[in-house]
């Protein structure tokens, strides 16, 4: 496996790369790969004739009282995942080369951003926007591969791809989770013993809200407020938010009439876990 570090040694990989008319995957990541992680690798793999996979925590992405100083980062155990796996590249741009201290432009991808994680972390979707961009540019990749587990982020990548004609497929793959339902975080590290019980509440409060969709509820209201006790059930669980929404733009909705995205945010110890699922409307029992 290639280990490229900076923008110059990506920029000719991926040339030489594409001139020999190959299929070019990429998989941006923040590193500390569990399998969620690899299973977008996976599919740049099986989809594409060359992967790269990038390794970079993207300090503009964080507030200035979030966890970027405390991210965890393996560099040596992610790299030996990626080769294992047979990933031709793995591309770990230096910080001040990518994000100079002068770095004065920036990649705003307006409306969709206002809800959910934008709202309760405005520096989010510029910070991922404007570096997602820089590595397209660098890696020129045909496609790119995210997870549906930051199922925002995904559509802000799109709608960026769109907005501005970029070549550039993107795949969402399904969410990996643990064999207790949680889903799959560099963050789960965080937690000692009891609070990742309690983080079971995340996807228990999805299940219990899919489960009064499907059996014809469509407040909305009382799906938020089920979903709520469920989490509040669990010991050190702050709500961040709870959203039954829109699945394209965001907006929240107040009575259900046809698929809906289920999302939430929860700060537990020192983490803030995130998690969703899409429900679609249960059948009309009496004809609507
Ligand atoms: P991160 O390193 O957290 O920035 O994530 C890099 C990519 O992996 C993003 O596209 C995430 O959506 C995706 N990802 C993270 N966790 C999961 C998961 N449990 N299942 C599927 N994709 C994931």
């Amino acid at each position: 496996m290639q280990e490229l570090t900076t923008i110059q040694e990506m920029k000719d990989w991926s040339r030489a790369v594409r001139s020999g008319n190959s299929r070019l995957g990429f998989v941006p990541t923040m590193g500390f790969l569990h399998d969620g992680h690899l299973s977008l690798v996976r599919h740049s793999l099986k989809k594409c004739d060359k992967t790269v996979v990038s390794i970079f925590v993207n300090p503009i992405q964080f507030g200035p009282n979030e966890d970027l100083d405390n991210y965890p980062i393996n560099l040596k155990q992610d790299k030996k995942l990626l080769a294992d796996m047979g990933v031709d590249a793995v591309f770990v741009p230096q910080k001040d080369e990518l994000v100079p201290q002068d770095l004065s432009t920036f990649v705003e991808v307006k409306n969709i951003t206002e809800h959910l994680c934008g709202k309760s972390r405005p520096e989010l979707f510029r910070g991922v926007a404007t570096i997602v961009l820089k590595l397209f540019h660098i890696v020129q990749p045909d496609l790119a591969v995210f997870g549906e587990k930051d199922r925002q982020q995904l559509e802000v990548i799109r709608k960026m791809v769109l907005d501005l004609s970029l070549d550039i497929e993107v795949a969402g793959l399904p969410i990996t989770r643990e064999s207790d339902g949680i889903a799959q975080s560099s963050r789960n590290t965080y937690l000692n013993p009891e609070e990742r019980i309690s983080a079971r509440s995340l996807v228990q409060a999805l299940e219990s809200g899919r489960s009064l969709i499907q059996n014809g509820e469509t407040s909305a209201g009382i799906i938020k407020n089920q979903m709520r006790s469920v989490i509040k059930s669990q010991a050190g669980t702050q709500i961040d938010y709870i959203s039954v929404c829109d699945p394209k733009h965001f907006g929240e909705i107040n009575q259900i009439k046809s698929s809906v995205m289920l999302a939430l945010a929860v700060h537990i110890g020192k983490a803030r876990l995130i998690d969703n699922c899409l429900v679609e409307k249960s059948p009309c029992k009496e004809p609507c």
